[in-house]
């Protein structure tokens, strides 16, 4: 549904103004709530487990400077269907910021680490070839369908838990290979022939999927998100649209207040939190929060 109709018909659906609110968690979608129950009207407090505002968006910056590097610890891409994400990038100012998020697999400079050795990705196929043999330099297979394995299980390897690197192999020994030997791979490679199209070959092939086994078909789902070719980013830190919006609330944020009780009342809502002391140390500081907790707060 457009962002825009959506909130207009909250409007409409609110049209008492001035009531309190108070939201648990300065998330994403905690700011995004005060930011628009704010423009109803309301008068709104953010309570905030963590000492960190911005939850699962954290944007780690190496130094002080401007143009410090960085690196995002949580969300970092948008895909371009996310219509909300990028009505609030476009409200906060931030559109001309946007731009297009480079996969691992279409920068083929990119590192990757393979048991500890650094390689290039583009290398990385051909090393797990010699490295690993087996079904990967087996004969019986021609040398499109071994060397497209090789890239299935990089790729795999790259971004995926332990036991799907593990469930793939052993697909690819019991039936893939066989499968993949069906398929006319050439489409899928690139003009020089050292990368594949794995977007493209997972769109174009459910039966390849569905010959999986359940994880792994699970785990090609996300990756047709994961290797989209339009996908975006912030330039310069996802966490700019958390500040943004954190200026643009009127709403005090306080953090280290984590919430342990929200009691329904007929006019009001009880909520009891515990103070999160973090300037002492680590050992006093659970002895601290159960002394507090017999003393939490209480909000009407
Ligand atoms: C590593 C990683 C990568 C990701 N990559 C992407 C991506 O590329 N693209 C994408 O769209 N999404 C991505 N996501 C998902 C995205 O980050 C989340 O969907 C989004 O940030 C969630 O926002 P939220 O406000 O709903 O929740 P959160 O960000 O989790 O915020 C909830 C807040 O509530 C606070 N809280 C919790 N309990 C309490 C309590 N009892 N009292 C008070 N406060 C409390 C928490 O401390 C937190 O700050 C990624 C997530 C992770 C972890």
């Amino acid at each position: 549904m457009d962002t825009k109709f959506m909130l207009d018909m909250c409007q409409l659906a609110n049209a008492e103004k001035g009531k309190k609110i108070t939201i648990l968690g300065a998330g994403i979608a905690g700011l995004v709530a005060a930011y628009e129950l704010e423009k109803m009207g309301h008068e709104v407090t953010i309570m905030e487990g963590s000492p960190r505002i911005g939850g699962r968006v954290w944007t780690h910056r190496f130094g002080n400077e401007k143009d410090a590097p960085y690196a995002e610890l949580g969300a970092m891409r948008i895909p371009s269907s996310h219509n909300h994400t990028l009505h609030y990038v476009n409200e906060m100012g931030l559109s001309d910021k946007l731009c297009k998020f480079v996969t691992v697999f279409e920068e083929q400079n990119a590192f990757m680490n393979i048991e500890g050795n650094i390689f290039r990705m583009k290398d990385a196929p051909r090393i797990f070839q010699e490295r690993y043999q087996g079904i990967y330099t087996d004969t019986r297979y021609s040398e499109q369908t071994r060397l497209f394995a090789a890239w299935l299980q990089t790729i795999v390897n790259t971004i995926s838990p332990g036991n799907l690197r593990e469930s793939l192999e052993k697909d690819l020994r019991s039936h893939l290979m066989d499968e993949l030997e069906r398929l006319d791979l050439g489409v899928y490679f690139s003009e020089d022939g050292e990368n594949i199209d794995l977007q493209a070959f997972i769109q174009d092939n459910p039966g390849f999927r569905a010959r999986c086994s359940k994880a792994l078909d699970m785990f090609f789902g996300d990756i047709l998100v994961e290797t989209s070719h339009d996908l975006l980013q912030i330039q310069g830190g996802m966490e700019q649209l958390i500040w943004r919006l954190v200026e643009s609330v009127k709403a005090e944020i306080h953090c280290n207040q984590q919430v342990t009780a929200i009691r329904v009342k007929e006019n009001f809502v009880e909520i009891d939190w515990l103070e999160m002391v973090s300037c002492i140390p680590a050992f006093l500081t659970t002895f601290f929060v159960r002394f507090l907790s017999l003393y939490c707060g209480r909000w009407n």
